[in-house]
C-alpha cells in the first residue's frame, strides 16, 4: 500500500483542507473553461464556473434545489406550514421552467419520501415508458445499434412522461396545501420572465443540435441564430399556460386533450419520428413502491429500488465497503481511492447484468444483496491490487445477460432536491430528461425526454443472449438515478440521518455513495461531503475529478494497476443532514447552480 501525504487520520485534517481544495478545484475548473464550450454532450465541464457555498443552517425546516428560484418557491411553501410533498411540487414546477435542461413536465422522476409519523420510507415511481408500439430492434438500423446521439435526437427516445403522475400520487398520499396553489411562483415566473443562469447559457451557446429543432430554437435563440445570453429575461407563456391548467384541472389536463395531442404532434413531426399516442399518454401509471432499506452501520440507508439501478449499487457499495479497512484512510488518499473504486466496479459490474424494469424482468435485489454473496464480492477487493474488469457475480443461477451501454460521460443534466419541513418529513427526488435539453422536442414550453436512450440500444449481447433491459412495450428504461434517505437506528425509534441524490448519468451511484460514505463515516459534515472531489469506477478505468488534488494521486494509483482517467464530475449533489442537537444542515453543490435555504 502507498503512503498518502493525505492518509493520516481523515476528518478533520479533510475539512481543514476543504477551502484549500475548492480553491484548487475552482482554478482547475476555471482553467478548463476556455476550452470548449460548444459541445454539451462532450465537455460539461465548461458549464458552470465552481463556486464555493456556506452550508445552511436551520432550526425547522430546509430546502435545497438546483436553482436558487426553485429553492425558494419550495421554502415559501414550507414557511407557510407546507408538507415536503407540497414543497418538492412547487421546486420542480419552477425548475421546468429555470432549468429546462435538466428535467421538467416531459420527463420523469423518482421521489423517497421519509414520513416521520410513522417513521417510514417510500418510493414513487415516475418513470417514463415505451410507448405500447415500442419493439426491441427500436434502436436498430440494418441489425447494428444505431449512434447513440442520433438516437437522442429523435422521437424514438421519447418515453412517456411520468413526473407529473408520480407528483399527483405522492400529493394525494401525503400532500397538505392545495395541489392547485403549488405553481403559482412558477406561473408567475413563466409569465413575468426569469433571468437566464449561467449553466444554461453555456449549454445553450453553439448549441447546434437543439438550435436544429424549430421550437426549441426559437424559445432559446434569437432570431439572428445566437442563443439566449446569462442574465437575459425569458419569458415561457406557454409553460404558464400549461401549468396554468394542470394546477386547475390536475395532472389529467396533462395527459388528456390538446397538450397531450401536441406531444403526440410533434412526436411524430420529428424528422426521426416516434411512435408516442394519446393511448400511452392516457394509460400512464405512476407506482408506489417499497424503498429499498438496508442497515449500514447504526443506520439504515433507503434508496430506490428498480427500475433505477441507483438504490441497490449504493446499497452494495456500502456493503462491499464495509468489509475493507477503507474507514481507516482519509477521503482523499490513494488507499480510499482504490477501495472505493473496487467496490465500485463490482457494483456497476451487477448493475450491468441484472438490473431492468422488475414488472418484465426478474431483478434478483435481495440475492444480491445477501451478506453470503456480499463477503463473497468483497473477497475480491485486494488491499494491494486494482482488480481490472470485474464480472457480474452469480447470486442465483441462471440470470438474463447484461446488458451494454454506458462508457457516456457523465451527464450535464438531471437535477436533485432534498426537502425536510417543519414535522420532519424529508422528500428526495431526482428527475430527468436524460440528456441536456432531451430529445430537444419543444412542446407546450418544456420539453420532452429521450429517456428510451436508457434502454439496451441492442436487444441481444454479443453472445446473442438477450438483454434484460431491451425496449418492451410499456417498460421503465433501467436508471441510475439514486434520491437516498438515511435513518438513524440508534434511538427509540428510527430518525431522519440524511436525505441526499445527485444528477450525473451512469456516474450517480458512484457520487452518492462517496457523499453518504463521507458523510456518515468519514464524519464529513454534508456540505464538505458534496464538495470532496469525484472519485470512483463505473467498472471501466478508476475516474478521478478534473483540475482536483486527485490528478497527483495517479502515480499511486497506477502503480496498484489501476487504469486512471481524468474526468468532469458535475455531480450536482444537493443534501440536509439532521445533526445531533437537532438543527438541520443543508449542502448544495458547488459544481452546479443549487442553493439550501432554510428556517
Ligand atoms: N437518464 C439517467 C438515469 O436515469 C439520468 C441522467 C443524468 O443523471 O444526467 O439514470
Amino acid at each position: 500500500m502507498h503512503a498518502s501525504p493525505l492518509s493520516s487520520f481523515p476528518a478533520r485534517r479533510a475539512i481543514r483542507a476543504r477551502l484549500r481544495l475548492a480553491g484548487l478545484l475552482a482554478a482547475g475548473l476555471a482553467a478548463c473553461a476556455g476550452a470548449a464550450a460548444q459541445a454539451p454532450d462532450t465537455a460539461p465541464e465548461a458549464q458552470t464556473a465552481y463556486t464555493p457555498k456556506q452550508a445552511a443552517m436551520a432550526r425547522r425546516f430546509m430546502a435545497v434545489t438546483a436553482h436558487p428560484l426553485a429553492t425558494d418557491a419550495a421554502w415559501r411553501v414550507l414557511d407557510r406550514g407546507g408538507h415536503a410533498i407540497d414543497a418538492a411540487i412547487a421546486a420542480q414546477a419552477m425548475l421546468s421552467l429555470v432549468e429546462p435542461q435538466s428535467s421538467g413536465l416531459g420527463g420523469g422522476a423518482f421521489l423517497l419520501y421519509y414520513d416521520a409519523a410513522t417513521g417510514t420510507v417510500s418510493a414513487f415511481d415516475g418513470r417514463e415508458t415505451a410507448p405500447a408500439a415500442a419493439g426491441a430492434d427500436r434502436f436498430l438500423e440494418d441489425g447494428r445499434p444505431m449512434e447513440f446521439a442520433q438516437a437522442v435526437d429523435s422521437g424514438k427516445s421519447v418515453g412517456v412522461p411520468g413526473m407529473l403522475r408520480a407528483l399527483e400520487l405522492a400529493h394525494a398520499r401525503h400532500g397538505r396545501q392545495p395541489w392547485r396553489t403549488l405553481f403559482d411562483d412558477a406561473i408567475a415566473r413563466a409569465r413575468h420572465g426569469f433571468p437566464v443562469s449561467q449553466r444554461l447559457a453555456a449549454l445553450l451557446d453553439g448549441n447546434a443540435r437543439l438550435a436544429a429543432q424549430p421550437a426549441a430554437r426559437a424559445y432559446f435563440f434569437h432570431a439572428d441564430g445566437t442563443a439566449r445570453r446569462q442574465g437575459e429575461i425569458l419569458r415561457n407563456p406557454a409553460l404558464a399556460r400549461t401549468l396554468a391548467d394542470i394546477a386547475r384541472h390536475g395532472a389529467d389536463a396533462f395527459y388528456h386533450g390538446a397538450p397531450a395531442q401536441a406531444m403526440v404532434d410533434a412526436v411524430r413531426a420529428h424528422p426521426q419520428p416516434g411512435d408516442l399516442s394519446l393511448a400511452d399518454l392516457a394509460g400512464y401509471a405512476a407506482r408506489e413502491r417499497p424503498a429499498l432499506c438496508r442497515p449500514y452501520r447504526a443506520y439504515t440507508v433507503c434508496g430506490m429500488p428498480p427500475p433505477s439501478s441507483g438504490g441497490l449499487a449504493v446499497a452494495q457499495m456500502l456493503a462491499l465497503l464495509d468489509a475493507t479497512p477503507l474507514a481507516r484512510y482519509a477521503p482523499l488518499s490513494a488507499e480510499a481511492v482504490h477501495y472505493f473504486s473496487e467496490a465500485g466496479r463490482l457494483a456497476y459490474a451487477d448493475r450491468d447484468r441484472y438490473v431492468a424494469d422488475p414488472d418484465f424482468v426478474d431483478v434478483p435485489v435481495q440475492a444480491l444483496l445477501e451478506p453470503a454473496y456480499v463477503a463473497r464480492r468483497a473477497a475480491l477487493i485486494r488491499p494491494d491490487r486494482a482488480m481490472g474488469r470485474a464480472h457480474p457475480g452469480e447470486p442465483l443461477p441462471g440470470a438474463l445477460s447484461r446488458h451494454g451501454e454506458d462508457d457516456t460521460p457523465a451527464l450535464p443534466s438531471t437535477t436533485h432536491l432534498s426537502i425536510v419541513d417543519a414535522e420532519g418529513n424529508a422528500v428526495a427526488m431526482t428527475a430527468s430528461i436524460e440528456q441536456a435539453f432531451g430529445s430537444k422536442i419543444f412542446v407546450g414550453g418544456f420539453l420532452l425526454n429521450n429517456e428510451l436512450t436508457d434502454f439496451a440500444l441492442s436487444p441481444r449481447d454479443a453472445r446473442g443472449r438477450p438483454a434484460a433491459n431491451r425496449v418492451e412495450p410499456g417498460k421503465r428504461p433501467r436508471s441510475t438515478m439514486a434520491p437516498t434517505i438515511v435513518l438513524r437506528r440508534d434511538g427509540a425509534g428510527p430518525a431522519l440521518r440524511l436525505v441526499v441524490g445527485a444528477p450525473g448519468g451512469v456516474a450517480i451511484a458512484n457520487y452518492v455513495a462517496q457523499t453518504v460514505l463521507a458523510n456518515l463515516t468519514w464524519g464529513l459534515d454534508i456540505q464538505s461531503a458534496i464538495d470532496l472531489p469525484r472519485y470512483g469506477s463505473r467498472n471501466g478505468p478508476t475516474e478521478l475529478e478534473r483540475g482536483t488534488v486527485l490528478e497527483s494521486l495517479q502515480p499511486a494509483l497506477r502503480a496498484m494497476g489501476h487504469a486512471t482517467a481524468v474526468v468532469s464530475s458535475p455531480s450536482g449533489l444537493h443534501g440536509v443532514e439532521m445533526m445531533s442537537n437537532g438543527m438541520l444542515r443543508g449542502g448544495a453543490d458547488p459544481r452546479r447552480e443549487g442553493m439550501a435555504r432554510g428556517r
